[in-house]
């Protein structure tokens, strides 16, 4: 990283590193759910549903690169190896193994609930602190509050067909 531009780092650097790592590791399991849930989904809506979901695969991906980028620019190495994925991940894995509409809807909702608090304690830490990583955390949380409200209204839209 430049010098002029680690001085504009009020905080403990390889501590930030390790935190945006972790968000790494959550992003690519979080790209993974959403783009194997689009490819397996079935029941009602599922065209909508599998164009919202790989829409949101193509945002966890972005989101991704946006830490990578960043990482690097701290002196940091990204997480190399996806193995690392597992042992870092705040949010965990869900596999869709049941394809239903419903259930993939729901643990992608949950997903995206953990991915809020993550990113919620993000902003948080870097405020003040690192405004480059705090506006870019900032970004990523918008995109994970619009992500939660997507799902959920497409959720409640297939449950009131069913009354
Ligand atoms: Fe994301
Ligand atoms: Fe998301
Ligand atoms: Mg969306």
């Amino acid at each position: 990283m430049g010098t002029k531009g680690r001085e504009l780092v009020k905080m403990d650097v390889d501590e930030l590193i390790e935190l945006l790592n972790k968000a790494l590791a959550d992003e690519w399991l979080a790209y993974y759910q959403y783009w194997t849930g689009a490819k397996v989904v079935e029941g009602a809506m599922r065209g909508e549903a599998e164009a919202e979901l790989i829409e949101h695969a193509n945002d966890e991906l972005r989101h991704a690169d946006m830490l990578v980028e960043r990482i690097i620019q701290l002196g940091g190495v990204p997480l190399l190896d996806p193995k690392e994925w597992y042992e870092k991940t705040n949010c965990e894995y869900l596999p869709p193994t049941d394809p239903s509409v419903i259930k993939i809807l729901e643990q992608n909702i949950e997903g995206e609930q953990c991915a809020i608090d993550v990113y919620r304690k993000l902003t948080e830490l870097t405020r003040d602190k690192d405004e480059i990583t705090y506006f870019m955390v900032l970004e990523i949380l918008k995109d994970e509050v619009e992500h939660e409200e997507d799902l959920q209204t497409l959720l409640e839209d297939i449950e009131k067909m069913h009354k």
